[in-house]
């Protein structure tokens, strides 16, 4: 088989740490069981560009399971759990490309690797997949019955793609099922980011100033939790509802430029490029720590900072001290990219479950219907979204109301007055 890992001797590490994720996983355990009975995507090649994280280890078996051939690279240089690579090749037989810490070179060339399968289902996180097939690959377009997007900026690139008329297949964003956003990036990035922030610092939060730029999805989830940590939350946005309701959900909201001056920790989650950049690090307090949360290693303009700086060095795994001419520090944690993910192990295995239950649903809807699918961005089906609350609802044991005929009635109705 071919394939490309760092040491298949951390298989038997790995093979553990994938069944303790799946003890989180029911909904995909229960789509895993009927997989495995109806074979919905028998001879489905898969190429998948995931965090490979014991969740995602879930995520292929599942496919497998349902038929498909699954060929797995990363998303990100410094999300690969080795010792999870290992175990999908050793003990699942599932290909994989990825290697912590692989420079860019590689990580494209792992990239390639998987496209050169010829999928007919691509599965993104963040949009590098299907941007290479469409820049660099495109005589394997027509193989492409359609792909899926995981993450809130690959799906903006997509849409963008589609308007520009660029878009070559249907892709599903499964980033905007309910059951996905607003549990992952909010519960989940809300959790996973403080796991990475202090696994790298082992520093306190109750009593600091906790800087967050970006108050979407994930940018409420930090909040929430720095704040439930003792941390005084400010937050800083350019979007006027989301400011105003950042100020009414208690915080403090003022321009980075403010911030920047009293903060000691810094997460940014904006999906955007340079939200922390020079004019900022020159007003930071000296052992200001800077993180990102949000997309690749763009949001921290980390030129500037090395510009800026007279020196550098690693002082802790996945903290680098940046010393300023006038003798302050900048600690930036993880390279700048995804702190959960690089300094930690990304979100936990029950909030994965949704995200890549609507994964699996979605692959299998693609291979089911890309006859009739346009090259758009399309929801994932709100009868697959439901499903996916319904199944999680009842693996928590919770059981919900049902509406009475008389109350579907009246809420359809127009008649009813005071
Ligand atoms: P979102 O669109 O809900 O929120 C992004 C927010 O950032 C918006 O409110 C926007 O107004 C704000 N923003 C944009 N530019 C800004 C700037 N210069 N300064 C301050 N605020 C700015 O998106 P989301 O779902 O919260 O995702 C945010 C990013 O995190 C995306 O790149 C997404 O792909 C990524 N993400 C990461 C994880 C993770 O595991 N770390 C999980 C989910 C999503
Ligand atoms: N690939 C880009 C884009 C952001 S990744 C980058 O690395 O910068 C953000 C996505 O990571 C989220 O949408 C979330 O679903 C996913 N993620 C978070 N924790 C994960 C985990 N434990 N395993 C796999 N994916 C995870």
């Amino acid at each position: 088989m071919d394939y490309h890992v760092k040491d298949l001797s951390l298989a038997e590490k790995g093979v553990l740490r994938i069944e303790w994720a799946e003890k989180e996983m029911p909904v995909l355990r229960q789509i895993r069981k009927r997989f495995e009975k109806e074979k919905p995507l028998k001879g489905v090649k898969i190429a998948a560009c995931l965090h490979v994280t014991t969740e995602t280890a879930n995520l292929m078996i599942t496919l497998k399971a349902g038929g498909a051939d699954v060929y797995l690279t990363a998303s990100n240089p410094l999300s690969t759990q080795d010792d999870v690579a290992a175990a999908l090749v050793k003990e699942f037989d599932i290909p994989v490309f990825a290697i912590h810490g692989e420079d860019r070179d590689t990580y494209y060339q792992h990239l390639y690797a998987v496209l050169d399968k010829e999928p007919n289902i691509t599965m993104d996180d963040g949009g590098d997949l299907i941007s290479t097939l469409h820049k660099e690959k495109q005589n394997l377009l027509d193989n492409v019955f359609g792909g899926t997007e995981e993450t809130t900026t690959g799906v903006i690139r997509f849409k963008a793609m589609e308007k520009d008329g660029v878009l070559k297949f249907p892709v599903i964003a499964v980033n905007d099922a309910y059951t996905k956003h607003l549990f992952d990036n909010r519960y989940g990035t809300g959790q996973s980011t403080i796991d990475g922030i202090l696994r790298a610092t082992n520093r306190l939060l109750a009593g600091s100033v906790f800087v967050i730029a970006g108050y979407g999805w994930c940018g409420r989830g930090v909040a929430m939790r720095a704040a439930g940590m003792g941390a005084e939350v400010i937050v800083t946005e350019v979007d006027p509802l989301k400011a105003l309701e950042a100020r009414m959900d208690g915080f403090r909201v003022m321009p980075m430029i403010e911030a920047a001056k009293i903060g000691d920790f810094f997460v940014t989650v904006t999906g955007n490029i340079n939200v922390i950049d020079k004019h900022h690090f020159e007003v930071m307090k000296d052992g200001a720590i800077v993180a990102n949360s949000g997309h690749f290693d763009v949001e921290i303009n980390i030129k500037a900072l090395e510009e800026l700086s007279v020196s550098q060095r690693d002082i802790r795994e996945n903290v680098r001290e940046y010393r300023l001419p006038d003798g302050r520090n900048i600690y930036l944690l993880a390279e700048g990219r995804l702190v959960n993910l690089a300094a930690a192990e990304g979100h936990p295995a029950s909030v994965m479950d949704m995200s890549f239950a609507n994964q699996a649903l979605s692959a299998e809807y693609i291979y089911k219907n890309h006859d009739s699918l346009k090259p758009k961005v399309y929801k994932v089906p709100d009868e697959l979204d439901f499903e996916v609350a319904r199944l999680k609802l009842n693996a928590m044991g919770i059981q919900i109301d049902q509406l009475t005929e008389e109350q579907k009635e009246y809420l359809s109705s127009w008649e009813h007055g005071t």
